[in-house]
C-alpha cells in the first residue's frame, strides 16, 4: 500500500515551529517512501479561526519548500482540503454512528453539564459526562428525542464510549500504548453549531483520504484512543500512528512565546535562510548520523526514518540555529546571495548596486556576520561614503605626519593602473619604508579615511572592491574636511 500522510493544521494564526517540524517530518517520510503528502485545513472550530491564516500557512510552507501533492483543484492549482467544505461527509458519518448505536443525541445545556461536573467533583468522582443521568437519547424516549430534534432544539451528538474496554495501539515512536475506556469521556462528535469536532472530522478524513500514517505532535497522543474507538465503531482499519516529541525551551519547559519566537514567520523576517530553518527543525528529534549537522533537503529525505525519531523532548537551541545560518551563509552561492542582498538594500532605500559588486562585498564580509543583512551594519561604508569618523580611532592613530603621507598616497594611488590588492599593498608598503614607518602606521589612518571605522575586512581588499575613483574621492573629501577643520565625529 503506498504511503499517504497529511499535515492537518487548524487556521488559528501563525505556523508554529512545532507545526513546521510536523509538516516537515510528514513530508520527509512521504518523499522517502515515494508516497503522497497532503495538506488538510482543520477549521471546524469556528471560534478559533483567524482570518487569512490559511493563506499564511500555505505561503510559509511554500517558502520552506514543503509542497503538497494533491487536493481539490482551485484556479488550476491544487488547493488544500478544507474541512468546512466537507460537512456533508461528516454528517453522513454521524448518522451512521447514531444508527449503529455508537453515538447518541444529547440535549443538556452548558449550565446543566457544568452542574453535573461540579457534583461529581464534590463526590470525589471523575467529572465525566454522566450519560445515565443526563438528558440524552439513552435516557429519553424515542419520541421525545425525535420531537426535540425536529423542533430545532439545540443538541450535540456524543460518542458512546464502551465500558470495560481496553484500547491498545502501537505508536511507531513510543511503542505500545494501553488506555482503559473508563478514562475517556463520551466525546462530543457533532457540536450544536452543526460542525463536527476535531475528533470526528479528523478520523473521517484520515480514513477517506486513505492516510496510512498519522504523524503528529505528542500533544495529540491523548486524542488517539478516542480516535481508535471511532475507527472501531465505524469498522475501519487503523492507520499507523507516530507521535513526535515535544519541543522544549533550554530550561526543558515546553517551548513558549515567553522565551523566544515560536512563529516560523518571525524567523523568516529576522533573515534566517529557509535551508537553515529546515535543517535545524529537521534535527529537533532526529539526526541521520552522529557526526554531522548540515544536511540539504534531499539528504534529509534519503535518510529519514520514523523509527529513529526520539521519544524525549527536543530542545530548541537558538544558538545552534544561528550557527547553522552562518554555515549556510558561508556555503551558499554568492550569486544567489547577491540577489537577496540587493532586495535588502533596496528595501532600506539604498541605490541599486551591481550583482558583481555585491558578490565581492559578500565574499569578503560574510565570515564576519551570522545573517546576510548584517553585512550592511558591519560595513555600511561599502554602500555609502562615511559621514562620521570614529573619534577614538582617530585620536589613537592620526599622527602629525599622517596628512602628509595621505597626500603622497593620493598621488601614488592616482597613478596606479591596476588598483588591486597586491599593488595597493606594494605601493603602501614602499611609502611606509621610505618614511621609516611600519605598514600598520599607515593602514590605520587609511582605514579611518576610507571607512570611518576602526574595524572591517582587509584594507586593501576593501579598497580594491570600492575601486580607484571611490577611494580617491574619499581621500580628497577627508583631506578637505580635515584642513577646514570640518571632520564630523
Ligand atoms: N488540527 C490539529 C492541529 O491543529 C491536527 C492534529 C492531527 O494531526 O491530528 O494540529
Amino acid at each position: 500500500m503506498s504511503v499517504r500522510v497529511r499535515f492537518a493544521p487548524s487556521p488559528t494564526g501563525y505556523l508554529h515551529v512545532g507545526g513546521l517540524r510536523t509538516a516537515l517530518y510528514n513530508y520527509l517520510f512521504a518523499k522517502n517512501q515515494n508516497g503522497k503528502f497532503i495538506l488538510r485545513i482543520e477549521d471546524t472550530d469556528r471560534t478559533r479561526l483567524v482570518e487569512n491564516s490559511t493563506q499564511g500557512l500555505i505561503e510559509i510552507l511554500n517558502w520552506a519548500g514543503i509542497k503538497y501533492d494533491e487536493g481539490p483543484v482551485v484556479g488550476g492549482e491544487y488547493g488544500p482540503y478544507v474541512q468546512s467544505e466537507r460537512l456533508d461527509i461528516y454528517n453522513n458519518h454521524i448518522k451512521i454512528l447514531i444508527n449503529s448505536g455508537h453515538a447518541y443525541y444529547a440535549f443538556d445545556t452548558p449550565e446543566e453539564i457544568e452542574q453535573m461536573r461540579k457534583m461529581l467533583q464534590a463526590k470525589g468522582l471523575n467529572p465525566k459526562y454522566d450519560r445515565r443521568t443526563m438528558k440524552n437519547q439513552l435516557t429519553l424516549s424515542e419520541d421525545e428525542v425525535q420531537r426535540r430534534v425536529s423542533s430545532g432544539e439545540p443538541y450535540v451528538v456524543r460518542l458512546l464510549v464502551p465500558d470495560d474496554h481496553k484500547i491498545i495501539f502501537t505508536d511507531i515512536i513510543r511503542g505500545e500504548v494501553i488506555v482503559d475506556s473508563s478514562e475517556i469521556d463520551d466525546q462530543v462528535l457533532l457540536k450544536s453549531d452543526g460542525y463536527p469536532t476535531y475528533h470526528l472530522a479528523n478520523v473521517v478524513d484520515d480514513y477517506s483520504m486513505k492516510i496510512t500514517h498519522v504523524i503528529r505532535g505528542e500533544e495529540w497522543l491523548p486524542s488517539t484512543p478516542k480516535h481508535i474507538l471511532l475507527y472501531q465503531a465505524l469498522g475501519w482499519e487503523l492507520p499507523k500512528f507516530a507521535h513526535l516529541p515535544l519541543l522544549l525551551n533550554k530550561d526543558r519547559t515546553k517551548l513558549s512565546k515567553r522565551q523566544g519566537d515560536v512563529a516560523v514567520e518571525d524567523y523568516r523576517k529576522k533573515g534566517y535562510f529557509k535551508e537553515a530553518i529546515v535543517n535545524f527543525v529537521a534535527l529537533l528529534g532526529w539526526n541521520p548520523s552522529s557526526d554531522r549537522e548540515i544536511y540539504d533537503i534531499q539528504e534529509l529525505i534519503d535518510s529519514f526514518k520514523l523509527e529513529k525519531v526520539n521519544k524525549g523532548g527536543a530542545v530548541f537551541d537558538i544558538e545552534k540555529l544561528n550557527w547553522m545560518n552562518f554555515q549556510y551563509l558561508m556555503k551558499k552561492d554568492t550569486k544567489e546571495l547577491a540577489i537577496q542582498f540587493k532586495t535588502i538594500l533596496i528595501d532600506k532605500g539604498y541605490p541599486e548596486f551591481s550583482n558583481d559588486y555585491l558578490e565581492k562585498v559578500i565574499k569578503t564580509h560574510r565570515e564576519r556576520v551570522t545573517f546576510l543583512h548584517q553585512i550592511l551594519d558591519f560595513c555600511p561604508y561599502m554602500f555609502q561614503k562615511p559621514e562620521k569618523f570614529d573619534k577614538e580611532y582617530f585620536e589613537k592613530y592620526w599622527k602629525d605626519y599622517s596628512l602628509e603621507i595621505l597626500k603622497e598616497l593620493q598621488i601614488k594611488y592616482s597613478k596606479m593602473d591596476d588598483f588591486v590588492h597586491d599593488n595597493l599593498h606594494k605601493v603602501t608598503l614602499e611609502t611606509a619604508s621610505e618614511k621609516g614607518l611600519k605598514l600598520k602606521d599607515i593602514i590605520h589612518p587609511l582605514r579611518l579615511v576610507i571607512t570611518g571605522r576602526s574595524a572591517g575586512a582587509g584594507m586593501f581588499e576593501t579598497m580594491e572592491i570600492l575601486g580607484k575613483n571611490e577611494c580617491l574621492t574619499r581621500i580628497q573629501h577627508f583631506i578637505e574636511s580635515y584642513e577646514k577643520n570640518k571632520l564630523v565625529f
